[in-house]
């Protein structure tokens, strides 16, 4: 298990690999004794809110705590600067960086945007190499290379020359994070190519080797070498193709599948020098119609282009930046669906009376998304007079709000919270 000191919870550390509640990298926590996991994602009846935002206690039963050896990641990092700072550093780079055809093209064909809006909305591309030439005409742009210090994406690598800023993450498709203000407060990167890794479970070791072509459906596969019963053996994997190994009378041995690793990553350098972690607190995303958004000062609250007493929350921010287009209606785009604490000053400061909550139909279902939705109720009936819908939908009209308007729907708005 890979972990990252908390500066703010002192023994506590983040988790960089999997996190056993939730499944997902980086955000979550679990402390020194390795006995209790703050998951970020999985509700559970015993929470706090902090910084980063909601952290929901999980104790981890003795039999399955991680076994795996704890490697304590060494950094010298630093804290996160304001939203200003990050505003005038992240508003540079979109001067700098480009959006690469093949992202255009995603967003006109697969998001079915439009070419304005697009730009509008100011995307990026990370490209693959030659970032460190990014980062020195960024610098060029700003005052003092120390601008660079404290904003989430930069940090210093070691050369050959000495000592030299460039930007981390995995290329592709950036989107960015808007706060009531307009201020870009963080990216998101949509990976064009999640990297690989193999999900196991009982008596099993594996790693993976290379990957190779993907097969006649199209599915992602790789050569890995596993170890089961201290016999080492060369194996191909196709991903989300599980092998479950059972003894005769039937008992778990081990599991085994290849699996993409998750598609949107917050643009952090936290565990690099001079580098700076996304997170205390995690941004949220403010999205605005389209048409409203050369109107949209920087500094300035938008009530005086849009009618705020209404507002939507969704999960991600290019789907809040998509909805908000269909719907001509304020849209958060949350980072989680249990992060919502993050929401609750600003929309105290938009004056929105009436919060509609519009998460994926399939995530509505699930057991996690019930319990996060009736957590998210009563801390609204307890933090606020605004009043709480949800919005739903039946799923063969569109997984998300944003593919419900693509195809003319609209969903129905329920009462939840008078
Ligand atoms: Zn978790």
């Amino acid at each position: 298990m890979k972990l990252r000191r908390l500066r703010n919870q002192p023994g506590w550390y983040e988790i960089m690999s999997r996190c056993p509640i939730c499944g997902h990298k980086g955000w979550c926590a679990i402390d020194s004794d390795q006995s209790v996991v703050n998951c970020m994602r999985i509700a559970s009846d015993d929470y706090f809110d902090s910084t980063m935002g909601r952290q929901y206690k999980h104790y981890l039963d003795p039999d399955k705590r991680p076994t795996t050896k704890v490697e304590i990641m060494q950094v010298d990092s630093v804290d996160k600067k304001s939203n200003r700072h990050l505003n005038r550093v992240y508003r540079v780079m979109t001067q700098e960086l480009p959006l690469s055809v093949f992202h255009e093209n995603h967003l006109c064909d697969v998001r079915k945007m439009e070419e304005s809006v697009i730009r509008t909305r100011e995307y990026r591309t990370m490209p693959v190499g030659d970032r460190y030439k990014v980062a020195k005409k960024i610098i060029h742009r700003l005052s003092d290379e120390s601008d660079l210090l404290g904003v989430p994406g930069f940090f210093v690598n070691e050369g050959q020359y000495g000592p030299y800023w460039t930007m981390a993450g995995y290329s592709g498709l950036m989107v960015p994070f808007r706060s009531i203000y307009n201020e870009i407060t963080g990216w998101q990167i949509r990976v064009d190519n999640p990297p690989l890794e193999i999900d196991m479970k009982g008596a099993i070791k594996g790693v993976i080797k290379k990957e190779i072509e993907k097969n006649e459906l199209g599915k992602r596969r790789a050569q890995c070498e596993i170890e089961v019963q201290g016999k080492t053996m060369i194996v191909q994997l196709t991903e989300k193709e599980k092998k479950v190994c059972t003894s005769k009378s039937g008992q778990f041995v081990f599991s085994i599948e290849l699996k993409q690793t998750q598609r949107y990553w917050w643009w952090s350098s936290g565990s690099k020098t001079n580098g700076s972690s996304i997170g205390g607190p995690i941004p949220y995303h403010f999205a605005l119609p389209a048409p409203c958004m050369p109107y949209w000062q920087l500094g300035e609250s938008p009530e005086g282009l849009i009618d705020c007493s209404e507002v939507w929350v969704t999960e991600g921010a290019l789907k809040a930046d998509k909805a908000a287009d269909g719907l001509l209606k304020p849209f958060f785009g949350l980072p989680g669906v249990g992060s919502y604490p993050l929401i609750l000053e600003p929309l105290k400061q938009l004056g929105c009376k009436h919060v509609v909550l519009a998460f994926d139909a399939d995530a509505v279902s699930t057991p996690e998304v019930q319990q996060a939705l009736e957590l998210c109720a009563a801390f609204f009936a307890e933090n606020t007079d605004m009043k709480l819908s949800l919005a739903l939908w039946d799923m063969s009209q569109g997984k998300g709000i944003d593919d419900l308007l693509d195809l003319g729907f609209t969903p129905q708005v329920s009462l939840m919270v008078e």
